[in-house]
């Protein structure tokens, strides 16, 4: 079967380039070996931001893209992308001192054109809502805003959009063969001949593997750093909280209001193995466990642990320079006269429309 485009991973990157392709009037088929969103895009914290953290590095461009998507989400999607007031405590002597995060704060509401912003929480006040929470030490309280979401179910309807304008999905259909011909590459999956002038690779933390795998050239890699989340029955707050810890490194207590249940994360942890191998170990959860415990009132256990899960972020590096690991995505085109390869590296779930939006520009379609 011959399209305009082949896309390879059903993630939220993937499903939002088959979407804008479509809407072209391009014809489109995106290929995943398991089904759609079920890699990171279901494994994520859920939540749509701009990456308040991300401002100390001065990744401004990023930030300012992610509040960009934010803001349209919200409207585009009113029941699942949901703005919520999140809660960040400072505490003496635990991460930055309040008037840095301050300062980032003023930044975030400039870059999101004070659509909703921060404000100073009295400790009383706290005190009364955030009970689960320890106040000693606590020197300062703000509240800013960012948006929760439901990572599958978003990725699942930026699916069906695609599938509205037309794109193919074949789910569970691992790829046996890639082979680039004068008129474009063909694709063996079982049983299944497909042909594209236009290949498109999006398989986030699988990149590496699907470019050694089928030898598919390109200038970036990836370094895996995953994440896990553990699920605790109830709510642990009304809102979520944002917390530093003694490193400097960050991490939430999510309420999930729909399922009762509260998500707390996340870790970071360099992974070297095969993607499909890496799993949730248990110096990961106590990680968790005792940095939450460290503000909770009440401590967890483990055995109030209902579920973990685990996701990777594929962080971008170039085979050039030894440059800093990024956040930000890289669109790495190769032309071979009308044939096309593009390869995702990176990308968030909050940025996957400005993402599309670019790829689909990139390859001029
Ligand atoms: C712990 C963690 C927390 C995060 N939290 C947030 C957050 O709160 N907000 C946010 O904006 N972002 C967050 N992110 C980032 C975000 O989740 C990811 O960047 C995003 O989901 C990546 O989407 P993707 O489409 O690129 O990749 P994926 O969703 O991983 O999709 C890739 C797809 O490719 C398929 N695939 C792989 N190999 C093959 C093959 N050989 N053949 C066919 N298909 C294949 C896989 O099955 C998979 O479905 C988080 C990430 C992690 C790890």
């Amino acid at each position: 079967m011959k399209y305009d485009i082949i896309i390879i991973g059903a993630g939220i990157n993937g499903c939002a380039i088959a979407r804008e392709a479509a809407r072209l009037g391009k014809s489109v088929a995106i290929i995943d070996k398991q089904t759609i969103g079920s890699g990171t895009s279901s494994h994520s914290s859920r939540l749509i931001h701009g990456g308040l953290r991300y401002l100390e590095h001065g990744d401004f461009a990023l930030v300012k893209e992610a509040l960009h998507d934010r803001t349209r989400l919200i409207f585009a999607y009113p029941d699942l992308v949901v703005l919520r007031p999140f809660i960040l405590p400072v505490y003496t002597g635990l991460g930055r001192p309040w008037w840095i995060i301050k300062a980032g704060l003023y930044l975030y509401d400039l870059f999101s054109r004070f659509i909703a912003p921060h404000h100073v929480m009295e400790i009383d006040e706290f005190k009364t809502k955030f009970s689960a929470l320890k106040t000693k030490g606590l020197k300062k309280v703000f509240t800013y805003y960012d948006a929760k979401t439901d990572d599958l179910l978003l990725t699942q309807t930026v699916a069906q959009e695609a599938q509205e304008h037309g794109a193919i999905f074949f789910e569970n259909s691992p790829i046996d063969e890639i082979k680039r011909h004068q008129d474009g590459y063909h694709i063996l999956c079982g049983e299944r001949q497909l042909q594209a002038s236009i290949l498109i690779n999006a398989t986030g933390p699988w990149i590496d593997e699907v470019n050694h795998r089928f030898t598919l050239p390109s200038r970036y890699k990836i370094s895996k750093v995953s994440g896990i989340h553990i699920v605790i029955n109830g709510l642990l707050t009304t809102e979520p909280v944002f917390l530093q810890t003694d490193h400097q490194r960050i991490f939430f207590i999510i309420p999930e209001n729909k399922t009762n249940q509260t998500v707390i994360g996340t870790t970071e942890r360099n992974e070297t193995g095969e993607t499909d191998q890496v799993h949730v170990n248990e110096e990961d959860i106590n990680y968790l466990l005792s940095h939450a415990n460290h503000f909770l009132n009440t401590p967890l256990k483990h055995t109030d642990i209902i579920q973990t899960y685990i996701g990777i972020r594929p962080l971008v590096e170039s085979k050039q320079s030894m440059v800093k690991t990024s956040r930000e995505y890289q669109l790495d085109l190769h032309n071979f006269g009308e044939t096309k390869l593009l390869h995702i590296f990176g990308g968030k779930l909050t940025t996957h429309w400005s993402l599309a939006e670019k790829s689909v520009q990139l390859l001029r379609l």
